[in-house]
């Protein structure tokens, strides 16, 4: 067998911004690639004019996920990963308001959101259900380009083949497609699934990197949790909804006053270990994640936005409760994690698009399950078992966002995914691999004929579920 896609863990945890890494950050970065596309042939100061087509998915949650306003900043040719969340909207009303956006940051072309952003609701491109065209004309001709947004934030051109150019040329010590592989690679040479990886990781950078990029994106988690339990309010979007985990946290920690992160977690810690005390945390560590994201907060996939609260909850449940506030061990968890997810995509799907939310939290919380088994002192087929059990009980799971906001049932279900994330580990770390009837290839391939099973309604859309069942009127605007 071939391998499919070489993915690193720099690939299945990238540092963006909310609320959707397949309809925020994935157009985002169509845009920028367009915009280079620009630069390289036409010219960006010979540009007059943009147009966006969306198709499918992303023109009917487009608007509730975000995505107007990603391929805008991508025209501006902005970063997600740098750019200040907190001047988006003002950036985005000036467009609209000017009909004025600076191409590239350069060229200031005419652009009316409600004119040059069209939205194909009744059309999806075959490839992907996610599909951006981009046309950009010069006063003579036009250039077009269409892109898919595949989930996680990846993104392919039509026409180019799945996969960055500089990772084919990426040779891997342990190529891995499957858990088998996996396993082979582990059970041969004895070494821990985050070993492993750790070695894949020199085929693109020197180990020290890979530490301090890791440890990177551990910062923008923990940043992300900790501002999300100090931050109340109301989302935005229309729905109204209240951010809970601000609450959670002060009721908590009874009033108690602390000035940074550090004195916050000794705080937790002190808090004891009493069974709904950290059952409270650990929802309240996925809220204030996935709050951050709904509010266009910066997040780190993982695998995607929507799930963006499930691994980072269930690291935050090792380090407070489980004596885990070690970089090494830090570092290994999100190794192991990114590995799980990286299964995830190449067997099946991490785009709720393709495959509903079991593509999200049910591949988040496969791949917390696996990295707390492992560092919980679990051996590589206890960590394997520990993703079955944890991706076999989100099988089915529909993807149905009321309004097309990634709040609810979103923001809710990472906390799910968290828990089941621990019971699954709990329940491998107490069982016997060889004894387990259901293999995580097998369920990753279960996962994906069950995505190709599942009605349209359910796959991001908003068109089905919740989505149609709970009637929630917008306010008059
Ligand atoms: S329902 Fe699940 S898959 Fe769909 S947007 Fe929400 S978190 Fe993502």
């Amino acid at each position: 067998m071939t391998q499919r896609e070489n993915i690193s863990v720099f690939h299945m945890f990238k540092i963006g911004v909310g609320p959707s890494s397949s309809h925020t950050l994935g157009p985002w970065r169509a845009a920028q690639q367009f915009v280079e596309k620009i630069q390289s042939t036409t010219g960006i100061n010979k540009v007059q004019r943009v147009t966006v087509h969306l198709y499918g998915s992303l023109a009917k949650t487009g608007k509730g996920h975000g995505t107007d306003i990603a391929v805008q900043m991508g025209l501006c040719a902005d970063d997600p990963v740098t750019f200040d969340v907190y001047a988006i909207a003002g950036k985005i009303n000036s467009i609209a308001h000017d009909k004025t956006l600076p191409l590239a940051g350069v060229n200031p072309i005419t652009f009316d959101p409600q004119v040059h952003l069209v939205y194909h609701m009744d059309k999806a491109l075959p490839f992907h259900p996610n599909g951006v065209t981009f046309e950009a004309f010069d006063g003579s001709q036009t250039l077009s380009e269409t892109y898919y947004s595949i989930g996680g934030g990846f993104v392919v051109q039509e026409g180019v083949l799945p996969g960055n150019a500089a990772d084919e040329n990426i040779i891997l010590k342990h190529p891995i497609d499957t858990a088998e592989h996996l396993m082979d690679y582990c059970n041969e040479t004895g070494l821990s699934i985050s070993d492993v990886v750790f070695i894949n990781e020199t085929s693109w950078r020197p180990e020290v990197e890979t530490r301090t990029g890791v440890l990177n994106i551990w910062r923008v988690m923990r940043e992300c949790i900790y501002r999300g339990c100090q931050t109340r309010g109301e989302l935005p979007g229309g729905l109204r909804v209240i951010r809970r985990a601000e609450t959670i946290n002060r009721n908590l920690l009874q009033q108690a006053s602390y000035q940074n992160y550090e004195e916050w977690l000794a705080l937790i810690k002190s808090g004891g270990n009493q069974f709904s005390y950290i059952l409270d945390w650990v929802s309240c560590f996925a809220l204030a994640v996935n709050e951050e994201n709904a509010a266009f907060g910066r997040v780190v996939t993982a695998p995607t936005n929507g799930a963006a609260g499930v691994v980072p909850a269930v690291l935050m449940y090792f380090i407070a409760f489980c004596n885990g506030n070690d970089d090494d061990k830090i570092v290994r968890f999100l190794l192991t994690a990114s590995e799980i997810g990286s299964i995830f995509k190449k067997g099946s799907t991490i785009s709720a698009a393709m495959g509903g939310c079991q593509a999200e939290i049910g591949v988040s919380s496969a791949m917390a399950a696996a990295a707390l088994t492992e560092a919980m002192g679990g051996n590589p087929a206890q960590a394997l078992m520990a993703a079955e059990i944890a991706m076999e009980h989100h099988l089915g799971l529909t993807c149905d966002p009321i309004r097309g906001l990634v709040q609810i049932p979103c923001i809710e279900r990472n906390t799910m995914g968290a828990i089941k994330a621990i019971t699954a580990s709990q329940l491998a770390l107490q069982g016997n691999p060889s004894h387990a009837k259901v293999s995580l290839d097998g369920v990753v391939k279960t996962m994906w004929t069950t995505a190709q099973d599942m009605n349209s309604k359910y796959k991001e859309t908003a068109d089905g579920g919740l989505a149609v069942n709970v009637p929630i009127s917008l306010p008059e605007c």
